[in-house]
């Protein structure tokens, strides 16, 4: 594919979809063409501009894939703005904009990790965990995963598929609304049983947090409370969100 620079940092260029499709009752994934020479780390971010009914319009959007994977990958939780509309609505061959790659949200490949997602944040986690699944890494790679309801979980089954890939790969989910009947899992939000429980036998790990800014700042929190030193946290919050 040809690459087209355009001037300034962050680097881009301009690329097409592959695939757009519905992920759960109100999240959205679009796969990208990658560029031979585009190269990111697992996982950081882009600016991903797209031609909405106001102009064109970009946002700090997650790679929600690894660079082991054939394409790029974005998903996000759709809303009224114009931006998500026309998200929602690009389909193969329609032209975006790729800014970056941008951040130090990286997983390291050596120590034992923790991720902690609520709902549209774990898109740079799941890259994170196909990146070390695809590499084999010899590290624990644990995910503890909230969501209002289990027909909200994104990526069930790419999650599930990557627990089948690599046994040093495992998911606890939680949800915060269940009225669902059915659900034999952890309800209630994350709390200090299940980060024990996912932090069970792994030594010295590394914790992830991506979600909204008010998720990420109450899981600060909670592993202060619980004595993880913040060298050992690394945090990406999805501003924009409440
Ligand atoms: C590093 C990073 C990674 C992200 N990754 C994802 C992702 O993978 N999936 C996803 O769905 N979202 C992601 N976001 C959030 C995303 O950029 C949007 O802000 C969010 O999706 C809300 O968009 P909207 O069009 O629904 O909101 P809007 O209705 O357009 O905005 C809601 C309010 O937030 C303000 N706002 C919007 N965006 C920003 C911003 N970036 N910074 C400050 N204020 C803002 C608006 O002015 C408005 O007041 C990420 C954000 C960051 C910073």
């Amino acid at each position: 594919m040809e690459v087209e620079a355009l001037a300034g940092p962050p680097r881009g260029f301009k690329s097409r979809v592959v695939s757009s499709r519905s992920l759960t009752p109100t999240t959205h994934a679009i796969e990208v063409e990658k560029p031979k020479a585009f190269t990111f780390g697992p996982t950081q971010f882009t600016f991903l501009q797209l031609q909405t009914e106001e102009g064109m319009d970009a946002r700090p959007m997650s790679l929600a894939t690894s660079p082991t994977r054939p394409h790029l990958e974005y998903a996000v939780r759709l809303s009224d703005s114009a931006y998500k509309r026309a998200f929602a609505a690009l389909r193969p061959d329609d032209e975006v904009r790729v800014f970056g790659p941008i951040g130090d949200f990286v997983l390291h490949e050596t120590r034992p990790a923790v991720l902690v997602a609520g709902g549209i944040g774990i898109t740079p986690l799941k890259g994170m965990a196909e990146y070390a699944a695809d590499k084999a890494l010899p590290i624990p790679i644990r995910l503890v995963y909230s969501n209002r309801s289990e027909d909200e979980i994104v990526y069930r089954d790419e999650l599930e598929a990557l627990e089948k890939q690599s046994p040093r790969f495992r998911v606890l989910y939680t949800l915060t609304r269940t009225s669902a009947q059915g659900w034999q899992g952890t309800t209630g939000r994350i709390g200090r049983e299940l980060v024990q429980e996912a932090a069970l036998g792994l030594d010295d790990p590394i914790y992830y947090i991506s979600g909204t800014p008010s998720m990420v700042v109450g899981t600060l929190r909670l592993l202060r409370g619980l004595g993880v030193p913040e060298s050992d946290v690394e945090i990406e919050a999805f501003r924009g969100y409440e």
